[in-house]
């Protein structure tokens, strides 16, 4: 498609797509992390059913698939993030174990009681934390666990310029108690929460997109809507380096009851 028939929306959605589609993670996290939070699970069987919601490109769903041995269903928006998902566990081998579909998390194709663990890294925000935990509990059968990851802030107050920050683009972010009360309110035994260490975000996110901004900004030399997107990354590490005292990600880990 030419780009003077779209709107600058649909090319910005775009250009946010092919950014992070050379990046193998989309948000902040690590494989540690990921079997960290799996090891509170147990009763996982070869005919465990899993979602992994808002799986990206799935640097994640691969971790899973390693260290379980079920069946993945990977949902995304994206169609991009799914195909490589989709090629990335072909050439794994898990082409049987990984399934990835187009999908809205907000309209998910699973049936009541049918899933044994819902997995979500760094994406439960997009239907909002208390939503989704309250959505998303009838697909799991009683027993089954979710383990999502959420940004979170550690201390009860926190500088202007960050809450600033955070009321504009996620105002449900909260302490680390009042989210594991919502998720005890939605049904869930809080059965474990850790913060994921500053390396998720340093080594495992910021880091790799050094070299992909400076592709992308080659690539799209003078597109304003690249730079400012790059601009916006750029402030976002730099908050996160001055304030990364009162929040980071944590993950959740519940059972259904
Ligand atoms: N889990 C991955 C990606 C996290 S980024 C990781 O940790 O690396 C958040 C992801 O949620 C993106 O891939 C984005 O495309 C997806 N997403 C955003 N809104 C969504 C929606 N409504 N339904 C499904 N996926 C969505």
């Amino acid at each position: 498609m030419d780009n003077e028939n779209k709107s600058i929306y649909e090319f910005d959605f775009n250009l946010i797509c092919e950014y992070y589609s050379n990046l193998e993670r989309q948000g902040p996290g690590s494989p540690e992390v990921t079997t960290k939070a799996l090891s509170f699970i147990d009763n996982l069987t070869e005919q465990s059913r899993i979602a992994d919601i808002g799986c990206g490109t799935g640097g994640q769903t691969m971790v899973l698939a390693q260290h379980t041995e079920g069946v993945i269903t990977g949902i995304d928006l994206f169609p991009k993030f799914i195909d490589l998902l989709n090629t990335n566990a072909t050439k794994a081998n898990f082409q049987d174990r990984i399934r990835g579909i187009v999908r809205n998390m907000e309209d998910l194709p699973f049936q009541n009681e049918e899933l044994d663990l819902i997995w979500s890294e760094g994406a439960i925000y997009n239907i909002g934390f208390e939503r989704g935990l309250n959505e998303w509990r009838k697909f799991l059968k009683v027993g089954g666990y979710i383990a999502v990851s959420e940004v979170s802030w550690f201390t009860d107050q926190q500088p202007q310029e960050i809450i600033d920050f955070w009321q504009s683009g996620y105002p449900e972010i909260d302490t680390i108690p009042s989210k594991v009360a919502q998720m005890q309110k939605a049904g869930y035994i809080p059965v474990a929460t850790f913060i994921l260490p500053d390396s998720c975000w340093t080594e495992h996110f910021y880091a790799p997109q050094v070299e992909a901004q400076k592709v992308f900004l080659k690539k799209y030399a003078g597109n304003k809507a690249a730079e400012n997107f790059v601009a916006f990354e750029r402030y976002e590490e730099g908050l996160y380096k001055k304030y990364k005292a009162y929040y980071g990600y944590v993950f959740y880990i519940g059972k259904k009851i």
